[in-house]
């Protein structure tokens, strides 16, 4: 048995990054970026009005109530014909060129404007009202940087700098083989005491929202002919990841698999609950995690270590969940064995983040996922905390109550 984070460091090792693709930016959201951006332009351009109003030179207007003459009007997407000479105002629309000479707009609101003259009624500060060319950025700026993941604004970000593709991290094909004789699919003739593969689902998902492809290989039975033949199937993938025939069980054969035939197997358990049997190694030369069939242990275990796989292999520069420290909102007894992963809910009240178990926790207890947002994580042995002791939290609950 191993401890988590070696676990982790040897399926790392054991990654590759693969190569980057281009992708048109509308189809980028999620993706994690493969090169560093470096702006060639200045956003903005030019110098323009934050403002509907009137530009004007600060030296003119000392005092409220000055009258200066209206020379030009310049919309936005048009340049001013000349420079602002003194005495006199140019009327401007938001996003429109500063013209030469002018260092500060007065709103509009602050104006009254009649035959020809505008009265500024508030003497504005020099450079008020305009945004300066590359105040945003600069040319030659690293913007973003590779291991980044693209949002929607750094997806304005990389429109404003007019790239329509951007180079990211493949998306790794992932194959998904559930085993069980008592495990049956969706749509299954099976008798009412058949168990329906939720690892599928749920693991199908999982790879998705990590930005993997999914390819369902289905449900094995526990035979080596079945198990190898679905496998087969998979060897153009990434990564493979079966559920279940990796405990001590007389049928679980998957590990078995592992270590024959020019395959191999670089560890079996982990030192973690949920969890625990976790095998790692390879089928035809591709890199294999052998999830547990326990419902919660194969999602504990697939955050943990293919989570992370995946997430390198597209480049990404954070590959752990992330972790925060919440408050215990009641008192918690544990008894554990080995590092134990409950399963809570993390929520905001008032100023605090505070957390509470989910309820059961049985590795069967798939709504302790489904309830919860993180995993609180606790050490082995005896464990006896007070209401409002801090613990440590992996968050993978997209939807928090913040
Ligand atoms: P195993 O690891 O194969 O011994 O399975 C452990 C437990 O997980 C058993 O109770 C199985 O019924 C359950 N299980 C195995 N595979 C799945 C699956 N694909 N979906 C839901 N439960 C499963
Ligand atoms: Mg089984």
């Amino acid at each position: 048995m191993i401890p988590v984070e070696k676990a982790r460091e040897i399926i790392l090792s054991a990654m590759p990054v693969l190569p980057a693709e281009r992708v048109p930016i509308h189809d980028a959201l999620g993706r994690f970026l493969a090169e560093d951006i470096i702006s060639t332009l200045h956003i903005p351009p030019f110098d323009n009005s934050a403002m509907d109003g009137y530009a004007v030179r600060t030296a003119d207007v000392s005092s409220a109530g000055t009258t200066l003459e209206v020379s030009e009007v310049v919309p936005a997407g048009a340049f001013p014909c000349r420079p602002l000479e003194p005495g006199r105002a140019v009327k401007i629309m938001t996003g429109a060129p500063i013209p030469q000479g002018a260092d500060a707009v007065v709103r509009r609101e602050d104006t009254v404007e009649a035959k020809g003259r505008v009265r500024i009624q508030k003497v504005p500060d020099r450079h008020e009202n305009i945004r300066f060319q590359g105040e945003d950025i600069p040319a030659g700026q690293r913007v973003l940087s590779a291991g980044q993941r693209l949002g929607a604004a750094q997806i304005g970000v990389l429109a404003s700098l007019r790239r329509p593709f951007v180079m990211v991290g493949q998306r790794p094909v992932v194959a998904v083989l559930a085993t069980g004789d008592e495990v049956v699919d969706l749509g299954e003739q099976a008798p009412e005491q058949a168990i329906v593969s939720s690892n599928s689902y749920t693991l199908i998902s999982l790879i998705r929202e990590t930005g993997g492809t999914p390819v369902y290989l289905g449900i094995a039975r526990d035979q080596h002919s079945d198990l190898k033949a679905r496998l087969s199937w998979a060897c153009r993938a990434d990564l493979i990841l079966t559920s279940g025939g990796v405990s001590m069980g007389d049928y679980d054969m998957v590990r078995e698999i592992m270590q024959k035939d020019g395959n191999s197997l670089a560890f079996w358990t982990v030192d973690m609950k949920p969890g625990k049997p976790v095998a790692f190694g390879t089928l035809m030369g591709i890199p294999t995690i052998g999830l547990p069939g326990n419902p919660v242990s194969t999602m504990t275990s697939f955050y943990q270590f293919a989570r992370p796989a995946l997430l390198a292999m597209q480049g990404a520069r954070n590959i752990l969940l992330p972790r925060v420290r919440a408050s215990l909102s009641e008192a918690l007894k544990n008894r554990s064995d080995r590092p134990h992963y409950i399963r809570g809910i993390l929520e905001r009240v008032g100023d605090e983040l505070t957390v509470r178990p989910t309820g059961p926790q049985g590795s069967g207890i798939l709504t302790s996922m489904a309830k919860g947002n993180c995993f609180m994580v606790l050490p082995r042995g005896m464990v006896d905390l007070e209401r409002g002791t801090m613990v440590e939290c992996e968050v993978f609950g997209s939807e928090l109550a913040f």
